[in-house]
């Protein structure tokens, strides 16, 4: 992969306006997929969901998935959208081996829903109106998988295997307006967005909405012009960007090498682009023209989707609250300040203390457990914190022990890591592995004097009021208990012996 050179951040911003654009594909959590009665089921045997209809043998009828009609309308109204009275499926033509129909159904010039908008915050406090211009209804490909090649991708691979299981399970896809004047914030922007449509679609309960499963994917158009100028530069589309993080680096990314290029006189192309996360960069992908031809035309085997007025209204009286009104209520609710809840909702954590608190933490705690250590290990691991395998249940239980002195924060710590590799519960976990706290006084003396013994004169300087003294003891037990020791009882034994 060739190096691209890159311009500074700041000059970029300087000479250039960002103009930016999101896809965002949302994986609906049907039990069964958009136009037949296959299982819709993450992480099964591989094409043991398939049928005539997902694999498109001659002959085959589908039929529209009710539910998945009503998760998108749900969706739209969320969105603020117009709900189509009466929408068509288009057949889109391609050939690609994931896709055995080699056209994929989805929705063309009548998608379901249109015409929305939605107010994104971005990490400084910002709010930007994020205009919708369509969510339409489509069913997603089978997955590739390229064996023998270094990286995974299909360049260099000895051969490739499918999987249908995921052909045909239902998709949304959600496409904004160009989105202008984000400037140098338009990379946590376009993150910030991806966030908040995770969000809604959570709240709705439609999607399971984890992006390392796919279930939310994003594609990131960028393009750049001269400041003053009203013709919008040449864009590229970043495809399938897989975590947050990853997508504000790459938007970040597109930004400076389009200025690097730009600058030089240099045309941009039109094009797809890959990210790779760890190299940092995005490479070309395939030219992209705006007229593509997919020779799209109606479906011929189903009829048109045409929601009726009623359940239309009966799906808006229940949506869930809007997502600024709940900010404002859980915030007073938690009593969290100002700096605290941003840092919360900036890492997309409100779900995960909802429910943590709901599983009887204090909120407090469930909110230093979620933004700390939590935060802290998703991030060594590469990924978002809301994508670790722990519920708030769990995480309240953790809290919990820590709260009744069972186990200290160390040892809480050393527990979390057990829970996440799957040992279980974190009381399991505590009594499986025996880390509870040290309380027990005969075992706490013998460690004392055991310290003691290498550091006679501790005694006598707690006498004469040096406190401090007692630290090293306290370390010294710490360490021969492996930090199971219950710091606070040490200390009290402590004390008790130097004034005997
Ligand atoms: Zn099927």
């Amino acid at each position: 992969m060739a190096k691209d050179e890159l311009m500074n951040y700041e000059k970029a911003l300087e000479q250039f306006e960002v103009v930016i654009g999101l896809e965002v594909h949302v994986e609906l959590n049907t039990n069964t997929k958009m136009f037949c009665g296959c299982r819709n089921e993450f992480g099964d045997e591989p094409n043991t969901n398939v049928c005539p209809i997902c694999i498109g043998l001659p002959g085959s009828l589908p039929a529209v998935n009710k539910r998945a009609v009503e998760s998108s309308i749900k969706i739209g109204l969320a969105l603020g959208c117009e709900i189509a009275p009466n929408g068509r499926f288009a057949r889109k033509n391609y050939f690609y081996p994931d896709l055995a129909k080699n056209f994929q159904t989805s929705q063309y010039d009548e998608p379901i829903a249109f015409e929305g908008s939605l107010e994104v915050e971005v990490p400084s406090g910002n709010t930007f109106t994020v205009q919708i211009e369509r969510a339409h209804m489509e069913e997603d490909a089978g997955k590739l998988t390229h064996v023998g090649g270094s990286t995974g991708r299909i360049q260099g691979a000895e051969y490739s295997l499918v999987d249908y299981n995921r052909a045909g399970v239902p998709l949304v896809e959600i496409v904004t307006k160009p989105v202008y004047g984000a400037g140098a914030e338009a990379p946590e922007l376009a993150a910030a967005y991806v966030r908040s449509i995770r969000e809604i679609v959570k709240g709705l309960g439609v999607s399971d909405a984890k992006m390392e499963r796919g279930n939310v994917r994003c594609d990131a158009n960028v393009s750049l012009h001269p400041h003053g100028q009203e013709k919008l530069g040449t864009r590229t589309e970043t495809k399938n960007v897989n975590s947050l993080r990853s997508i504000e680096r790459a938007v970040r990314y597109e930004i400076q090498r389009q200025a690097a290029l730009l600058a030089k006189g240099t045309a941009i192309i039109q094009e797809t682009r890959h990210w790779h996360e760890d190299k940092g960069a995005t490479s070309s992908g395939r030219p992209k023209s705006d007229a593509d031809d997919y020779r799209y035309f109606p479906e011929p085997d189903l009829v048109p989707v045409q929601p009726s007025k009623e359940w239309i209204e009966e799906l808006r009286a229940g949506l869930p609250e809007k997502p600024a009104d709940r900010r404002k209520r859980v915030q007073a609710e938690w009593g969290f300040a100002d700096l605290e809840f941003r840092d919360v909702v900036n890492a997309g954590l409100m779900d995960q203390i909802e429910e943590t608190v709901a599983a009887g933490a204090k909120p407090q705690a469930a909110r230093k457990w979620w933004t700390g250590e939590l935060a802290r290990i998703a991030n060594s691991q590469d990924k978002d914190v809301i994508d670790l395998e722990i519920s708030g249940a769990y995480v309240a239980e953790l809290a919990n022990l820590v709260e009744a002195g069972k186990i200290n924060d160390r040892l809480a710590r050393e527990v979390l890591t057990f829970v996440l590799d799957g040992e279980g519960s974190p009381a399991e976990v505590v009594a499986k592995r025996g880390l509870e706290v040290v309380s027990d006084d005969g075992a706490l003396i013998a460690a004392i004097e055991a310290a003691l013994a290498k550091q006679p004169d501790v005694l006598d300087a707690i006498r004469e009021g040096r406190m401090q003294a007692a630290g090293a003891v306290i370390g010294a037990v710490m360490q021969a208990m492996k930090g199971s020791a219950d710091a606070g009882r040490v200390r009290e034994l402590l004390i008790e012996m130097a004034n005997k």
